[in-house]
């Protein structure tokens, strides 16, 4: 039996509804690192992947149009750290950490 050993950054996923007559589907993914959604890379997407310049990473389309319609470059760990902090600095003003 050959051994898979076609180890791959970022995370994987696989779907197999074969056993239920359905389909098998295995595809790589990645995480965007401004809002933290998980991608499903498309085996036939022929379009380049945006990597955002601010943190190196790739990011997910949504975030990808942002970037190009000149939003700044913010991780999900900076988006997190603000919050809390204006959560310590205004505890009173009653700040909702959202995603
Ligand atoms: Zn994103
Ligand atoms: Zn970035």
């Amino acid at each position: 039996m050959p051994i898979n050993l076609n180890l791959r950054p970022g995370g994987y996923l696989e779907v197999d509804n074969r056993p239920a007559g359905g389909q098998h589907f295995e595809a790589d993914t990645y995480t965007c690192s401004h809002c933290q959604t998980v991608v499903i890379l498309n085996p036939s997407r022929t379009r380049e992947r945006y990597k955002c310049s601010g943190c190196s990473h790739h990011v997910c389309d949504n975030c990808a149009a942002k970037r190009v319609a000149g939003e700044p470059c913010k991780t999900y760990a900076q988006y997190v750290d603000e919050r809390l902090e204006q959560a310590v600095r205004h505890p009173d003003s009653g700040t909702l950490i959202l995603p």
